[in-house]
């Protein structure tokens, strides 16, 4: 297998495979110097593992965090980054900018946390937001349910105006995208590309000054994968290997009294899996 490094973590749905692919044969990519960082925030599943915080990555370029997912516990372990990995870029107060692979639970129910816990950490610009289609309703629905707690915090004459420092931190602006450049400013360019998953669904690669970098989110294997990692540094990857989902705590799913058919993980098994690594190794 032509990758220099590899890292899996499990997920109900699929597992993450960090792969450095390789591309001088002299010198991987992960020797040369960079001012791009990837921080694996949470790489769990829709399983309450204590141990696995939900899906959340973060690009971090110099001082610019760019976030894909937002699944259960994401500012809290955006906080456990910034203060014991010394990433100032990923406090909560910092997260400005987030993308959504899908709109699946495991992948979005840390988003009113990000919403108001990035507000009440210091976001003083509104939360820019990309992603399928119903994002937008989602984010309405997600203002709406915590109309009380915004209405209490911007109150100048309520009991809680220190919010009100930051008036418009808890404003989002939620785009909803189409494949292609959805996203560009002076640290990275983010492509979006159709995947296969239960639901509209998409990957993003991000070219930094210095790295090129593709998550896949949820899917089944796509040639647009493929396409997208096309010379790129690092790729994450969600798989699923049955054997790690044998061993995963028992859930109605696990146990087989509910049907488990999201449409990604159907028949791929070690050979998709497997696939998949040729096909990244031939680009
Ligand atoms: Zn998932
Ligand atoms: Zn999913």
């Amino acid at each position: 297998m032509n990758f220099v490094h590899t890292v899996l973590v499990f997920s109900l749905t699929s597992l993450a495979v960090v792969a450095v692919t390789q591309q001088a044969e002299s010198q991987a990519p992960s020797e040369r110097p960079t001012g791009t960082k990837i921080v694996l925030l949470g790489t769990g599943t829709p399983v309450p593992d204590p141990d696995r915080s939900g899906p959340a990555t973060a690009i971090v370029v110099g001082d610019a965090a760019y976030l894909v997912d937002f699944g259960p516990g994401v500012v809290r372990r955006a906080e456990s980054a910034a203060l014991n990995r010394k990433i100032p870029a990923v406090e909560p107060g910092n997260l400005k900018v987030a993308f959504v692979t899908h709109l699946h639970s495991d992948h979005t129910s840390g988003y009113s946390d990000l919403i108001l816990g990035g507000w009440t950490s210091g976001r003083t610009v509104p939360l820019e937001v990309y992603g399928p289609t119903g994002l937008q309703s989602m984010t309405e629905h997600i203002l709406q349910a915590y109309r009380v707690d915004i209405e209490t915090r911007t109150n100048p004459d309520g009991p809680m105006r220190d919010a009100g420092r930051f008036p418009d931190g808890w404003k989002v602006n939620a785009h909803e995208i189409k494949p292609g450049v959805i996203y560009k400013d002076e640290k990275v360019t983010v492509t979006a590309f159709s995947t296969k998953h239960a639901m509209e669904s998409y990957g993003y690669r991000f070219d930094t000054p210095d790295r090129t970098i593709v998550i896949s989110g949820d899917t089944n294997p796509v040639e647009a994968t493929v396409n997208a990692c096309n010379g790129c540094d690092v790729l994450i990857h969600e798989a699923q290997p049955l054997e790690l989902v044998a061993k995963l705590p028992k859930s109605p799913i696990v146990r087989g009294e509910v049907p488990y058919d999201d449409g990604a993980t159907r028949g791929i098994g070690e050979e998709g899996q497997a696939e998949v690594a040729r096909d990244l190794s031939h680009h």
